[in-house]
Protein backbone atom coordinates (compact mmCIF):
# COMPACT_ATOMS: atom_id res chain seq x y z
CA UNK A 1 0.00 0.00 0.00
CA UNK A 2 1.03 3.25 -0.92
CA UNK A 3 2.10 5.92 1.49
CA UNK A 4 0.85 9.30 -0.07
CA UNK A 5 3.06 11.64 1.92
CA UNK A 6 6.08 10.14 1.01
CA UNK A 7 5.40 10.36 -2.75
CA UNK A 8 6.89 13.19 -4.54
CA UNK A 9 4.42 15.57 -4.86
CA UNK A 10 5.95 15.99 -8.81
CA UNK A 11 4.23 13.14 -9.39
CA UNK A 12 0.50 13.64 -7.27
CA UNK A 13 -0.35 13.65 -11.32
CA UNK A 14 0.73 10.45 -12.08
CA UNK A 15 -0.43 8.64 -9.08
CA UNK A 16 -3.99 10.22 -9.25
CA UNK A 17 -5.49 6.56 -9.79
CA UNK A 18 -3.52 5.04 -7.13
CA UNK A 19 -4.65 7.54 -4.58
CA UNK A 20 -8.44 7.37 -5.15
CA UNK A 21 -8.02 3.80 -5.38
CA UNK A 22 -6.48 4.20 -1.88
CA UNK A 23 -9.51 6.53 -0.15
CA UNK A 24 -12.09 4.81 -2.61
CA UNK A 25 -12.95 7.90 -3.58
CA UNK A 26 -15.91 8.17 -5.89
CA UNK A 27 -15.82 11.02 -8.82
CA UNK A 28 -18.97 13.95 -8.20
CA UNK A 29 -19.56 15.12 -11.43
CA UNK A 30 -22.22 17.52 -10.10
CA UNK A 31 -19.24 19.17 -8.74
CA UNK A 32 -16.96 19.31 -12.26
CA UNK A 33 -14.71 16.79 -11.00
CA UNK A 34 -12.28 16.20 -14.12
CA UNK A 35 -8.50 15.55 -11.93
CA UNK A 36 -5.53 17.00 -14.04
CA UNK A 37 -3.15 14.15 -14.82
CA UNK A 38 -0.80 15.80 -16.91
CA UNK A 39 2.89 17.16 -15.11
CA UNK A 40 3.51 19.67 -18.32
CA UNK A 41 0.26 21.25 -18.35
CA UNK A 42 0.33 21.10 -14.66
CA UNK A 43 3.99 23.60 -14.93
CA UNK A 44 2.66 25.38 -17.59
CA UNK A 45 -0.22 26.58 -15.25
CA UNK A 46 2.38 27.64 -12.82
CA UNK A 47 4.86 29.61 -14.78
CA UNK A 48 1.92 31.43 -16.85
CA UNK A 49 0.91 32.42 -13.42
CA UNK A 50 3.95 33.57 -12.82
CA UNK A 51 3.66 32.70 -8.84
CA UNK A 52 6.65 33.73 -6.71
CA UNK A 53 7.67 33.61 -3.07
CA UNK A 54 5.94 36.92 -2.59
CA UNK A 55 2.84 35.95 -3.60
CA UNK A 56 -0.77 34.53 -1.78
CA UNK A 57 -2.64 32.14 -4.26
CA UNK A 58 -6.20 31.35 -3.95
CA UNK A 59 -7.04 28.05 -5.54
CA UNK A 60 -10.32 26.78 -6.46
CA UNK A 61 -11.07 23.35 -5.82
CA UNK A 62 -7.53 21.28 -5.19
CA UNK A 63 -9.46 18.09 -5.80
CA UNK A 64 -6.83 15.61 -4.42
CA UNK A 65 -3.81 18.34 -4.33
CA UNK A 66 -1.57 18.19 -7.13
CA UNK A 67 -2.15 21.82 -8.66
CA UNK A 68 -1.74 22.94 -5.00
CA UNK A 69 1.91 21.10 -4.66
CA UNK A 70 2.93 22.31 -7.42
CA UNK A 71 1.55 26.00 -6.66
CA UNK A 72 2.83 25.93 -3.26
CA UNK A 73 6.22 25.22 -4.11
CA UNK A 74 6.40 28.81 -5.88
CA UNK A 75 4.30 30.60 -3.57
CA UNK A 76 4.40 32.00 -0.55
CA UNK A 77 1.48 30.03 0.62
CA UNK A 78 -1.87 28.78 -0.98
CA UNK A 79 -5.42 29.10 0.28
CA UNK A 80 -7.21 26.00 -1.04
CA UNK A 81 -10.46 26.07 -1.38
CA UNK A 82 -12.59 22.62 -1.88
CA UNK A 83 -16.24 22.33 -1.67
CA UNK A 84 -16.25 17.92 -1.33
CA UNK A 85 -15.84 17.26 2.23
CA UNK A 86 -15.05 13.56 0.73
CA UNK A 87 -11.78 14.90 -0.50
CA UNK A 88 -10.87 16.82 2.58
CA UNK A 89 -8.68 13.69 4.84
CA UNK A 90 -6.90 13.36 1.22
CA UNK A 91 -5.81 16.47 0.76
CA UNK A 92 -4.15 16.52 4.35
CA UNK A 93 -2.74 13.48 3.22
CA UNK A 94 -1.48 14.71 -0.01
CA UNK A 95 -0.05 17.88 1.28
CA UNK A 96 1.27 17.00 4.45
CA UNK A 97 4.66 17.92 3.21
CA UNK A 98 3.91 21.96 3.24
CA UNK A 99 3.58 24.20 5.73
CA UNK A 100 2.26 27.12 3.36
CA UNK A 101 -1.25 25.51 2.44
CA UNK A 102 -4.68 26.13 4.19
CA UNK A 103 -7.32 23.82 2.77
CA UNK A 104 -10.66 25.77 3.56
CA UNK A 105 -14.17 23.20 3.07
CA UNK A 106 -16.01 25.46 1.56
CA UNK A 107 -18.18 26.69 -1.79
CA UNK A 108 -15.68 29.35 -3.05
CA UNK A 109 -19.12 31.49 -4.12
CA UNK A 110 -19.94 31.49 -0.17
CA UNK A 111 -15.98 32.77 0.27
CA UNK A 112 -15.32 36.10 1.26
CA UNK A 113 -12.40 36.95 -0.95
CA UNK A 114 -12.25 40.28 -0.25
CA UNK A 115 -11.78 39.81 3.44
CA UNK A 116 -8.61 36.97 2.11
CA UNK A 117 -7.49 39.79 0.25
CA UNK A 118 -7.61 42.40 3.15
CA UNK A 119 -5.61 40.11 5.28
CA UNK A 120 -3.12 39.30 3.03
CA UNK A 121 -2.77 43.28 2.13
CA UNK A 122 1.03 43.34 2.03
CA UNK A 123 1.28 40.25 -0.78
CA UNK A 124 -0.01 40.19 -4.00
CA UNK A 125 -2.79 37.96 -4.70
CA UNK A 126 -3.15 35.46 -7.60
CA UNK A 127 -6.54 32.97 -8.21
CA UNK A 128 -4.86 29.42 -10.09
CA UNK A 129 -7.13 27.06 -10.88
CA UNK A 130 -8.60 24.38 -12.67
CA UNK A 131 -12.07 25.23 -12.50
CA UNK A 132 -15.37 23.20 -11.80
CA UNK A 133 -16.84 24.42 -15.37
CA UNK A 134 -20.33 24.73 -14.45
CA UNK A 135 -19.40 27.52 -12.18
CA UNK A 136 -16.79 29.29 -14.26
CA UNK A 137 -18.90 32.10 -14.91
CA UNK A 138 -20.47 33.19 -11.79
CA UNK A 139 -16.62 32.65 -9.99
CA UNK A 140 -15.04 34.78 -12.86
CA UNK A 141 -17.60 37.66 -12.92
CA UNK A 142 -17.60 37.62 -8.60
CA UNK A 143 -13.81 38.62 -8.80
CA UNK A 144 -13.94 41.40 -11.81
CA UNK A 145 -17.12 42.59 -10.96
CA UNK A 146 -16.70 43.13 -7.25
CA UNK A 147 -13.38 44.55 -8.20
CA UNK A 148 -11.32 42.38 -5.74
CA UNK A 149 -7.50 42.73 -5.42
CA UNK A 150 -6.64 40.21 -6.80
CA UNK A 151 -3.37 40.93 -9.89
CA UNK A 152 -4.11 37.86 -11.68
CA UNK A 153 -6.67 34.66 -12.54
CA UNK A 154 -4.92 32.13 -14.50
CA UNK A 155 -7.07 29.25 -14.78
CA UNK A 156 -8.39 26.08 -17.00
CA UNK A 157 -12.13 26.49 -18.36
CA UNK A 158 -13.60 25.23 -21.03
CA UNK A 159 -12.60 26.11 -24.32
CA UNK A 160 -15.06 27.92 -26.00
CA UNK A 161 -15.46 29.75 -22.87
CA UNK A 162 -11.53 31.10 -23.08
CA UNK A 163 -12.18 31.87 -26.55
CA UNK A 164 -15.01 33.88 -26.15
CA UNK A 165 -13.26 35.83 -23.14
CA UNK A 166 -9.85 36.88 -25.46
CA UNK A 167 -12.50 37.89 -28.89
CA UNK A 168 -11.98 40.91 -30.52
CA UNK A 169 -14.97 42.88 -32.36
CA UNK A 170 -15.96 41.12 -35.46
CA UNK A 171 -14.99 37.71 -34.78
CA UNK A 172 -17.57 34.77 -34.25
CA UNK A 173 -16.86 34.41 -30.69
CA UNK A 174 -17.16 38.17 -29.92
CA UNK A 175 -20.01 38.72 -26.84
CA UNK A 176 -21.04 40.12 -24.35
CA UNK A 177 -18.60 38.27 -21.85
CA UNK A 178 -15.50 39.38 -23.86
CA UNK A 179 -16.64 43.13 -23.59
CA UNK A 180 -16.94 42.49 -20.16
CA UNK A 181 -13.93 40.28 -18.92
CA UNK A 182 -11.84 43.09 -21.36
CA UNK A 183 -13.56 46.19 -19.43
CA UNK A 184 -11.42 45.06 -16.27
CA UNK A 185 -8.54 42.53 -17.93
CA UNK A 186 -6.38 42.15 -20.34
CA UNK A 187 -6.49 37.96 -21.29
CA UNK A 188 -3.81 35.73 -22.99
CA UNK A 189 -4.58 32.40 -23.81
CA UNK A 190 -2.20 30.23 -22.47
CA UNK A 191 -2.44 26.68 -24.18
CA UNK A 192 -5.28 24.30 -25.35
CA UNK A 193 -5.39 21.45 -22.96
CA UNK A 194 -6.81 18.18 -24.75
CA UNK A 195 -9.35 15.73 -23.17
CA UNK A 196 -6.81 13.02 -22.25
CA UNK A 197 -4.76 15.76 -20.26
CA UNK A 198 -7.61 14.66 -17.03
CA UNK A 199 -9.45 11.81 -15.20
CA UNK A 200 -12.03 11.21 -16.00
CA UNK A 201 -12.20 12.81 -19.16
CA UNK A 202 -14.22 15.63 -19.66
CA UNK A 203 -16.94 15.52 -22.99
CA UNK A 204 -15.91 19.07 -23.93
CA UNK A 205 -12.27 20.46 -24.66
CA UNK A 206 -10.25 22.76 -22.15
CA UNK A 207 -7.92 26.15 -22.63
CA UNK A 208 -6.10 27.56 -19.85
CA UNK A 209 -6.52 31.50 -19.85
CA UNK A 210 -4.21 34.08 -17.77
CA UNK A 211 -6.47 37.15 -17.00
CA UNK A 212 -4.50 39.99 -15.70
CA UNK A 213 -7.04 42.70 -13.87
CA UNK A 214 -6.49 46.16 -15.55
CA UNK A 215 -5.29 48.97 -12.77
CA UNK A 216 -8.00 51.18 -14.53
CA UNK A 217 -10.60 50.21 -17.44
CA UNK A 218 -9.91 51.47 -21.08
CA UNK A 219 -12.85 53.64 -20.71
CA UNK A 220 -14.96 55.55 -18.33
CA UNK A 221 -18.02 54.13 -17.41
CA UNK A 222 -20.36 56.19 -15.10
CA UNK A 223 -23.36 53.81 -14.77
CA UNK A 224 -21.47 50.10 -15.14
CA UNK A 225 -24.79 48.73 -14.62
CA UNK A 226 -26.62 50.49 -17.72
CA UNK A 227 -23.32 49.59 -19.38
CA UNK A 228 -23.79 45.39 -18.65
CA UNK A 229 -27.70 45.93 -19.58
CA UNK A 230 -26.49 47.84 -23.03
CA UNK A 231 -23.89 44.92 -23.56
CA UNK A 232 -26.00 42.14 -23.33
CA UNK A 233 -29.09 43.75 -25.02
CA UNK A 234 -26.29 44.19 -28.05
CA UNK A 235 -25.60 40.29 -28.23
CA UNK A 236 -29.19 39.69 -27.06
CA UNK A 237 -29.77 38.34 -30.85
CA UNK A 238 -26.81 38.26 -32.59
CA UNK A 239 -28.42 38.40 -36.28
CA UNK A 240 -30.26 41.26 -35.81
CA UNK A 241 -28.99 44.86 -35.84
CA UNK A 242 -28.29 46.88 -32.72
CA UNK A 243 -31.66 48.82 -33.26
CA UNK A 244 -33.82 46.09 -33.19
CA UNK A 245 -31.90 44.75 -29.97
CA UNK A 246 -32.82 48.38 -28.68
CA UNK A 247 -36.09 48.14 -29.72
CA UNK A 248 -36.50 44.41 -28.09
CA UNK A 249 -34.97 45.13 -25.35
CA UNK A 250 -37.47 44.86 -21.76
CA UNK A 251 -35.89 47.89 -19.71
CA UNK A 252 -35.96 50.26 -22.58
CA UNK A 253 -38.89 51.78 -23.80
CA UNK A 254 -37.54 53.84 -27.02
CA UNK A 255 -39.18 54.11 -30.66
CA UNK A 256 -37.53 53.10 -33.59
CA UNK A 257 -36.85 56.78 -34.81
CA UNK A 258 -35.51 57.13 -30.78
CA UNK A 259 -33.17 54.38 -31.24
CA UNK A 260 -31.83 56.08 -34.93
CA UNK A 261 -31.12 59.32 -33.38
CA UNK A 262 -29.24 57.69 -30.50
CA UNK A 263 -27.14 55.63 -32.75
CA UNK A 264 -26.46 58.87 -34.59
CA UNK A 265 -25.77 60.45 -31.67
CA UNK A 266 -22.91 57.83 -30.78
CA UNK A 267 -21.67 58.18 -34.47
CA UNK A 268 -22.96 54.59 -35.32
CA UNK A 269 -24.84 53.57 -38.75
CA UNK A 270 -28.34 52.74 -37.86
CA UNK A 271 -27.85 49.18 -39.69
CA UNK A 272 -24.77 48.47 -37.02
CA UNK A 273 -24.60 44.97 -35.44
CA UNK A 274 -23.44 44.60 -31.81
CA UNK A 275 -20.51 42.62 -32.36
CA UNK A 276 -19.03 45.47 -34.45
CA UNK A 277 -18.67 47.54 -31.61
CA UNK A 278 -15.56 47.70 -29.29
CA UNK A 279 -15.34 48.64 -25.52
CA UNK A 280 -14.95 52.17 -26.28
CA UNK A 281 -18.28 52.61 -28.57
CA UNK A 282 -20.29 50.55 -25.96
CA UNK A 283 -19.19 53.35 -23.17
CA UNK A 284 -20.11 55.82 -25.37
CA UNK A 285 -23.74 54.37 -26.26
CA UNK A 286 -23.76 53.86 -22.66
CA UNK A 287 -23.43 57.27 -22.11
CA UNK A 288 -26.29 58.82 -25.04
CA UNK A 289 -28.86 56.26 -23.84
CA UNK A 290 -28.17 57.37 -20.48
CA UNK A 291 -28.89 60.73 -21.25
CA UNK A 292 -32.04 59.77 -23.17
CA UNK A 293 -33.74 58.16 -19.88
N1 LIG B 1 -7.48 21.12 -8.95
C1 LIG B 1 -7.78 19.73 -9.17
C2 LIG B 1 -7.03 19.24 -10.38
O1 LIG B 1 -6.66 20.07 -11.21
O2 LIG B 1 -6.83 18.04 -10.51
C3 LIG B 1 -9.29 19.48 -9.33
C4 LIG B 1 -9.98 20.28 -10.40
S1 LIG B 1 -11.63 19.78 -10.70
C5 LIG B 1 -11.84 20.35 -12.39
C6 LIG B 1 -12.63 20.98 -9.86
C7 LIG B 1 -12.56 20.93 -8.35
O3 LIG B 1 -13.40 21.97 -7.83
C8 LIG B 1 -13.07 19.65 -7.72
O4 LIG B 1 -12.18 19.25 -6.71
C9 LIG B 1 -14.42 20.03 -7.12
O5 LIG B 1 -14.80 19.25 -6.02
C10 LIG B 1 -14.18 21.48 -6.75
N2 LIG B 1 -15.40 22.32 -6.68
C11 LIG B 1 -16.53 22.20 -7.41
N3 LIG B 1 -17.40 23.18 -7.09
C12 LIG B 1 -16.80 23.94 -6.15
C13 LIG B 1 -17.18 25.08 -5.40
N4 LIG B 1 -18.39 25.65 -5.59
N5 LIG B 1 -16.35 25.60 -4.49
C14 LIG B 1 -15.12 25.03 -4.28
N6 LIG B 1 -14.70 23.93 -4.95
C15 LIG B 1 -15.50 23.40 -5.87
Amino acid sequence: MIKISDIDNKTLAFKTKEIINKYDFAFKKNFGQNFLIDQFVLDKIVSSADVSKDDIVIEIGPGIGTLTACLAKNAKKVIAVEIDKTLIPILEDTLSNFDNIEIINEDILKVDIKKIAEENKNSKIKVVANLPYYITTPIIMNILENRLPIESITVMIQKEVAYRMEAKPGTKDYGSLSVIVQYFCSPYLVANVPQNCFMPRPNVDSAVIKLTTLEKPPVDVDNLELFYYVVKTAFSQRRKTLLNCIFNAENFKFSKEEIANILNEAGFDVNIRGERLNIEDFAKLTKVIENKL
